[in-house]
C-alpha cells in the first residue's frame, strides 16, 4: 500500500506537538554501527546528498530523528529544523552545517547528550521513512574524552533500539562480522533477528567470494536478511562537485557495475541482496509493515493517553472550554468592566477631595514658615517664644505687619504652581487606581499586557499633562490678584481648618513621642529638653554652643531634644490656633486678619474647586473615553494568533489548561487519523485474501 509511513509520519508530527511520551513513539529505523563502519554513507546514499557532519572529533552527538517526506510534485528540496524553527533550507551544506554546530554544542566533556535533534527532509527523490542517527560505537576511548563514554555511546543506543523500532545493523566488510557492535548490540535486544537489517558496506574491500559469504551465511541470521552495499562515491568524480541530487545514482552506478562484474558471486541466482536501491526498498517495505503491525497497538495508546486528558479537562476543569483568544477578551472585558465602576465612583468630588488635601499640606507648611516657627537651633536664650510672643505686634487688623503676612501667604499660595501640582495629583492618583485594578485583575500574571496597560495609561495621561496643566494654571489666575471670601465659605473653611489642625497636632504628638524611645525614655527626653529650656532662657551658661555635647549630653542626644522642644512648641501653638479659631473673633471674613488659618483654608478651596472644574474636562473625561479605545489598540484584534497564545500561557494555570485542551484536541484528531487508517488496512487485506 506504500502510504502508511506517510500518513504515520503526518500522525507523527502531530503527536510531537502533542508533547513527546514515549508510549505514543511510532516505529522508526535506528542506524547503528561502529565509527567509521561507513554509517553515514549509507544514510547519506538514501537521502542522495551529503548532510550529515563529518570530522574525526565524534562528530554525532547527539540522536539525530530524520524524517523523510516524499513530495512527487514539487521539485524543491529542503531541510526543516521544527524544534529551531528554521525553514526551508534548501543548501544541504547549510543543513550539514547546522548538524555540526548542534553536535558540537555538545562540549567534550558530556561528549553525548539525549537530547535529539530533528530533522525533516523534503524532497520528490526521497522515500517515506523515518530514520535515527545514533552516535557510532566506539572501541577505544580518546584522549580528551571521558573513560565512561563506550559506556555513554552504548546507553543511548539502547534506548532507541528498543521495540517497536528496526535496527539497521551497519558491519563493514572488512571487518570480521564477529567483532561487529552492531550486531552484537542487536542480537542483545533482538535475539531471534525479527526486527533488524544487516547492512554490510564496504563490499569493495572484500574478495568478492569473501562477500558473498558474509552475505549468505551469517552466524546471526535475521528474518529481513542483510544488504551488501559499496556506498561511497568513486573518488574520480569528486573532484568535481556533483550535483549533488545525483549521489545516490552515481553510488548506484558504481555499485552495479561493482556488482554486475561479479554475477557469480552477486548475481540474480546468486540469492544474495545487494546494493543501495535495493536496501531503500527494503526498508520502505520493513517500516510500512512495521507501522502497519503497530497500528492497533499505537492506536490503544492513544485512546489511553487522549482517555487520560479527558479524565484531567473534566476533574481539573470542568470540562470548561477555553482559547487563548478567548481568555484575553473575557479578561480584557472584565478589565474594561472594573474600570466603568471606577469611572462611577471617581468623579469631580474625588478629585477635589485628593486635591483639596495636598493644598492643605501647603497651607500648613506656610502656617509654619509665616506663623509658627521658631528656631531652636542653638542653646542661646531664642530671640523671641511663645512666652515673650508680646514682643510681636499685637493682632490688629489694621496692623501692617499681619497684613503683609496674610498677604504674602496668600500669594504664595496662589503662585505655588496649582496647574502642576494639580494635575500631577490627578493623573499619579489614576495611574495608581489603574495599577489596582489591575492587581485585582487576572492580568496580574500577564506580564506583557500589565506592561501594555499601565503604559496605556501613561501615553494618555502624558499626553494631556502638559495642555491640563497650563488651562488649570490659567483659570486661578484671577485668584492671584485677589480673592474674595464670603460668610458661607469663610464658615465652611473654619470648620475644615479645625479638623486639618486637629490631624496636624496629633501627628506633632505622635513624632514627639516616638522620640521617647529613640533617646532611652520618657524621662531622659525630659532631662535633655528641661536642660536646653534652660539653656535657652539663659538660666544656664552652656560653653560654646553645645554642638559638641553640653550639660553632661552627648550632641545626638542634644540634637534630638532640639527636635521635641521643636514639636512641643509646635504642639502648643496648634492648640493655641485651634482655640483661637473656635473663638468669636474668628466668626466672619471681615476678621481675616487674625484668622489666617481659616482665610488660607477658604481660599485653597477655592483654588481646588476651580482648578477640578478644568481637570474633569481636560484630563478626567478624556481618560474616561480614551483608556478602553486604547486598551482595544494594544490588546485588542491586532495581536497576532502568536502573540496571544503567549499572552494566555503567561499564566501557568491558563497553559495547563489551555495545554490539556489542545492536547486533547491533537490527540482525537489522531485517533481519527488512525482509525480510518485502520479501516484502510483491513479493507486493503480483505480485497487480498479475496484476489
Ligand atoms: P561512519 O563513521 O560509520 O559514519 O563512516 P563513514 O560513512 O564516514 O565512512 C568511513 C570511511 O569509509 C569514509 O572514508 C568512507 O568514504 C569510507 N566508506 C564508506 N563506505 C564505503 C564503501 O562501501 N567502500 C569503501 N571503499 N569505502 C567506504
Amino acid at each position: 500500500m506504500m502510504v502508511l509511513t506517510k500518513k504515520m509520519i503526518e500522525i507523527r508530527s502531530i503527536l510531537q506537538k502533542v508533547g513527546q511520551s514515549s508510549s505514543l513513539t511510532l516505529p522508526s529505523i535506528v542506524v547503528i554501527g561502529s565509527q567509521s563502519s561507513g554509517k553515514s554513507s549509507v544514510l547519506e546514499a538514501i537521502v542522495g546528498h551529503e548532510f550529515l557532519p563529518k570530522g574525526n572529533n565524534m562528530v554525532t552527538r547527539r540522536p539525530i530523528e530524520l524524517t523523510l517526506v516524499n513530495t512527487p510534485d514539487s521539485p524543491e528540496e529542503y531541510g526543516e529544523f521544527p524544534d529551531l524553527g528554521l525553514r526551508k533550507i534548501s543548501d544541504f551544506s547549510s543543513i550539514q552545517r547546522t548538524l555540526t554546530e548542534l553536535n558540537l554544542a555538545v562540549s567534550d566533556a558530556e561528549c553525548v547528550s539525549h537530547d535529539p535533534i530533528h530533522l525533516t527532509i523534503y524532497s520528490r527523490n526521497v522515500p517515506d521513512l523515518s530514520l535515527i542517527d545514533l552516535p557510532g560505537y566506539i572501541q577505544v576511548v580518546g584522549q580528551n574524552q571521558p573513560l565512561q563514554l563506550k559506556q555513554k555511546i552504548s546507553e543511548l543506543c539502547d534506548k532507541y533500539i528498543q521495540p517497536p523500532n528496526v535496527i539497521l545493523a551497519i558491519s563493514a566488510a572488512d571487518v570480521d562480522l564477529a567483532n561487529s557492535a552492531a550486531l552484537r548490540a542487536s542480537r542483545r535486544v533482538d535475539p531471534r533477528g525479527e526486527r533488524t537489517i544487516g547492512v554490510i558496506t564496504k563490499m569493495d574491500l572484500v574478495d568478492p567470494a569473501r562477500g558473498a559469504t558474509i552475505l549468505n551465511d551469517p552466524q546471526y541470521p535475521l528474518r529481513l536478511g542483510y544488504v551488501g552495499v559499496v556506498s561511497k562515491a568513486p573518488t574520480s568524480q569528486g573532484l568535481f562537485k556533483m550535483g549533488s541530487s545525483d549521489l545516490l545514482s552515481t553510488i548506484a552506478k558504481n555499485e552495479n557495475s561493482f556488482f554486475s562484474s561479479h554475477p557469480l558471486e552477486f548475481g540474480p541466482d546468486a540469492g544474495v541482496n545487494v546494493g543501495t536501491i535495493n536496501l531503500r526498498k527494503t526498508l520502505m517495505r520493513v517500516l510500512e509493515q512495521t507501522m502497519s503491525s503497530s497500528l492497533q497497538s499505537t492506536s490503544d495508546a492513544i485512546r489511553q493517553e487522549l482517555e487520560e486528558a479527558t479524565y484531567e479537562f473534566k476533574v481539573q476543569y470542568n470540562d470548561r472550554p477555553l482559547s487563548a483568544e478567548s481568555y484575553l477578551a473575557e479578561s480584557l472585558d472584565a478589565f474594561k468592566h472594573s474600570f466603568k465602576q471606577f469611572t462611577e465612583e471617581f468623579g469631580r468630588p474625588e478629585m477635589h477631595e485628593l486635591l483639596k488635601s495636598e493644598l492643605d499640606q501647603k497651607v500648613l507648611d506656610l502656617l509654619a514658615s509665616r506663623y509658627w516657627n521658631k528656631p531652636v537651633t542653638d542653646l542661646a536664650p531664642a530671640k523671641y517664644d511663645l512666652d515673650n510672643i508680646a514682643d510681636l505686634p499685637k493682632a490688629d487688623p489694621d496692623s501692617l505687619y499681619w497684613r503683609r503676612q496674610l498677604d504674602a501667604s496668600t500669594s504664595a499660595l496662589t503662585k505655588l504652581g496649582v496647574g502642576r501640582l494639580a494635575t500631577t495629583v490627578i493623573a499619579s492618583s489614576l495611574q495608581a487606581h489603574v495599577d489596582k485594578l489591575l492587581t485585582n485583575s487576572s492580568f496580574v500574571s500577564h506580564p506583557f499586557a500589565k506592561k501594555a496597560i499601565v503604559e496605556a495609561a501613561s501615553t494618555i495621561l502624558n499626553e494631556r499633562f502638559y495642555s491640563t496643566s497650563d488651562q488649570v494654571e490659567n483659570c486661578i489666575k484671577p485668584f492671584k490678584f485677589d480673592i474674595e471670601i464670603d460668610e458661607r465659605e469663610w464658615n465652611h473653611g473654619r470648620e475644615h481648618v479645625g479638623s486639618v489642625l486637629k490631624k496636624e497636632l496629633q501627628d506633632c504628638e505622635a513624632a514627639l513621642a516616638s522620640l521617647e524611645p529613640a533617646v532611652g525614655g520618657r524621662r531622659k527626653l525630659k532631662e535633655v529638653m528641661a536642660f536646653i529650656d534652660k539653656a535657652r532662657k539663659g538660666d544656664i551658661t552652656v560653653e560654646g554652643d553645645g554642638r559638641s555635647g553640653a550639660g553632661g549630653f552627648s550632641a545626638a542626644l542634644l540634637s534630638k531634644g532640639r527636635e521635641a522642644i521643636f514639636l512641643r512648641d509646635r504642639a502648643d501653638i496648634i492648640k493655641m490656633r485651634m482655640l483661637a479659631v473656635k473663638a468669636k473673633q474668628c466668626n466672619n471674613p471681615k476678621n481675616k486678619y487674625y484668622c489666617p488659618e481659616v482665610f488660607l483654608d477658604a481660599a485653597a478651596t477655592k483654588l481646588a474647586s476651580t482648578a477640578v472644574l478644568f481637570l474633569n474636562v481636560e484630563l478626567l473625561s478624556e481618560f474616561y473615553y480614551n483608556f478602553p479605545r486604547e486598551l482595544d489598540l494594544r490588546l485588542g484584534r491586532h495581536l497576532s494568533a502568536d502573540e496571544v497564545e503567549k499572552f494566555a500561557k503567561e499564566d501557568p494555570k491558563i497553559r495547563r489548561h489551555l495545554d490539556v485542551i489542545r492536547k486533547k484536541e491533537l490527540l482525537e484528531l489522531v485517533l481519527e487519523k488512525m482509525d480510518s487508517l485502520r479501516q484502510l488496512e483491513g479493507r486493503d487485506r480483505e480485497q487480498g485474501a479475496n484476489g
